[in-house]
């Protein structure tokens, strides 16, 4: 339980609503899928934004909200992680 009301914002850009309070625990709800992060967000869509008046309107460009990227943020595949190899 927290004290703190969660906060809606909109991303004009990625198309994506972030709800929480302004930081790497805030849940994203994109418009298909299931809810992720604020570090997938950035994983998946605002780190390609163009230009910087882009990146000016995407509500998701502070390192310090989305946090660190975890695995299964991006898009890369699941056979990159080599299970088995470093077992004794
Ligand atoms: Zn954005």
């Amino acid at each position: 339980m927290s004290l703190a009301t969660d906060q809606r914002e909109r991303c004009p850009l990625c198309e994506v609503e972030i709800h929480g309070q302004g930081g790497p625990a805030d849940r994203v709800i994109f418009s298909r899928g299931t809810p992720g992060s604020r570090s997938k967000l950035w994983a998946r869509v605002c780190q390609y934004l163009k230009s910087d008046a882009q990146r000016s309107r995407c509500i998701n460009q502070d390192p310090e909200l989305r946090g660190d990227c975890r695995p299964g943020d991006g898009f890369e595949e699941i056979d990159a992680i080599q299970i088995g190899d470093s077992m004794p």
